[in-house]
């Protein structure tokens, strides 16, 4: 990955108005070399390697015209004029412009999509990509994206197959479901579900559970969208099992329990287990779905987390069809997967949306392996990244902020504070929205003395302009760096461009 010079601001400034204010050459006509004389030069030569002449000709092209144009502006004076004529004309030499030249063809070869520090303390933070891979599956997606892969091709029978198959005996292994199959996300695996079982008839939901997940992801919406309309019962506090009873009729095909991922309602509640309201639709003959969310597939508390229901409980507990993320809890890539009825899940296979919301080959190798870990649960916060953060003891968390705090105070200098505290993570992705997990890390707060208007605004966009932006929180007048997903692997980066803070 290269160091993204034009960023960080340790290098001499390129841009044009720097051409303009370095340069101490008086205003006079405006010169500037053709064109092909910047791309013959030789000091073009390893842009040209690089990037490729047409870029690079194209890049040169607009950087002459935009100079050009600034200088014609200065002529005809404005804001420019003064500019240019307080700090002189730009250096238009040709190492000047090859200089210019090469930061821009930089900023526009460095992707959008980067690599971050999280140190926000959210473990499967959505907006930074949620779960991490563990090394069997980054292999695996690299063996995928280079080979050929028996995708839908049955090594066997040497006929077509079924993308579902890679993992269709796994998960019904992992979870004790009949069938399963698997979608882009969980959304699409809601969507898919309701559309398939549920088009033009009713879908009984409690008040209680009708769940808006960040995004725009809206269970009522979502109803709508798939084509099935939405039998509200109970009210927001309390649902009770006549509420399902008395709204399940000849034009019901569902009833659906949301788990209530990212809120807890408290006080005066009642809400339906599942073990009460299976045996209710079972009685009506109609299907039971549960949208688990993050749907864990192993018994947290084995390892000291709190309980999370996991999958298997929910089809033993009655569940017909069960819907859930893959790169939550689980740990795997983005995904949405339905476990559940033999019959349902051949419907829902059958249905052409299915095709629409299908997952690519990258997607299964990630997840294959990351389902075989579960085979052996022991070695699972070894093994599975995710876990392996969940369960990050804080004495490790401390040990690791004792060692940076001196370096980060350097490069912080006077003007901050930095001290190393007990602080709490939590899971994210709306996984146990209550439960928190003790944690260690920095918190860095404006010196006393020092007292610089908005100092951890400040701040905080220093940190995010880094060539690896480290993305923290602030809250109550500090900003604090949760070091719980700051992998071994990772700190040395880390500590390296804390040198360019100082800057
Ligand atoms: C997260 C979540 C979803 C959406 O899952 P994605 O994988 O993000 O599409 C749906 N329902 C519940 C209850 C969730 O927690």
């Amino acid at each position: 990955m290269s160091e993204h010079s034009a960023r960080d601001g340790s290098k001499a400034d390129t841009t044009l108005r720097g051409a303009v204010a370095a340069s101490g050459a008086p205003a006079g006509a405006i010169r500037l070399p053709a064109v092909h004389l910047v791309l013959s030069d030789a000091g073009c030569e390893p842009l040209i390697a690089a990037y490729g002449r047409v870029q690079t000709l194209e890049a040169a092209r607009a950087l002459l015209a935009e100079l050009r144009a600034m200088l014609l502006a200065a002529r005809e004076g404005g804001d420019t004029a003064v500019a240019v004529a307080t700090a002189g004309a730009p250096d238009t030499s040709i190492p000047s412009l090859l200089a210019m030249l090469a930061a821009r063809l930089e900023e526009q070869n460095t992707s959008p999509l980067r690599p971050v520090f999280n140190l926000t303390g959210t473990v499967l933070h959505t907006n930074l990509g949620r779960a991490l891979l563990p090394d069997a599956a980054v292999q695996a997606v690299v063996d995928a994206m280079r080979w050929p892969m028996n995708l839908e091709w049955d090594i066997d029978t040497g006929k077509r197959g079924d993308r579902d198959n890679l993992i269709e005996e796994l998960l019904l292994e992992l979870t004790g479901a009949e069938a399963a199959t698997i979608v882009n996300n969980n959304a699409a695996a809601v969507l898919l579900m309701l559309n398939t079982v549920a088009l033009g008839k009713e879908v009984i939901v409690s008040r209680g559970e009708l769940v808006e997940i960040g995004g725009a992801f809206r269970i009522p919406d979502v109803m709508t969208r798939a084509g099935a309309v939405l039998r509200e019962v109970g009210a927001t506090n309390r649902t009770h099992l006549k509420d399902y009873d008395e709204a399940a009729g000849p034009n019901t095909a569902l009833m659906m329990k949301v788990h209530t991922s990212n809120y807890a309602i408290t006080g005066f509640t009642k809400s339906i287990e599942l073990e009460e309201l299976a045996p209710l639709s079972k009685k009506h003959n109609i299907p039971l779905a549960v949208d688990l969310g993050s749907g864990t597939l192993v018994d947290l508390e084995q390892y000291g987390l709190p309980h999370e229901t996991t999958v298997r409980e929910t089809i033993e507990g009655g569940a017909d069809l069960v819907t859930f993320s893959g790169d939550k809890l689980l740990g795997g890539p983005q995904c949405g997967i339905i476990v559940g009825r033999k019959d349902l899940i051949a419907q829902i296979k059958k249905n052409p949306l299915k095709r629409a919301l299908r997952v690519g080959k990258l997607t299964l190798a990630a997840l294959e392996p990351v389902l075989a870990l579960y085979r052996a649960p022991d070695l699972l916060p070894e093994r599975l990244t995710t876990l392996k953060l969940l369960t990050r003891p804080a004495a490790d968390m401390r040990a690791q902020a004792q060692a940076i705090l001196p370096q980060l105070q350097a490069a912080l200098g006077a003007g901050y504070e930095v001290t190393d505290e007990a602080m709490f993570s939590q899971i994210g992705s709306g996984a146990l929205p209550v439960d928190q997990l003790p944690s260690h890390g920095l918190v860095i707060r404006p010196a006393a003395t020092g007292r610089v208007s908005n100092a951890l605004g400040v701040l905080e966009q220093r940190l995010r302009a880094l060539p690896l932006p480290v993305i923290g929180r602030v809250a109550q007048d500090a900003l604090w760096l949760d070091l719980r997903c700051l992998q071994d692997y990772q700190q040395q980066r880390f500590i390296e461009q804390l040198g360019l803070l100082a800057a």
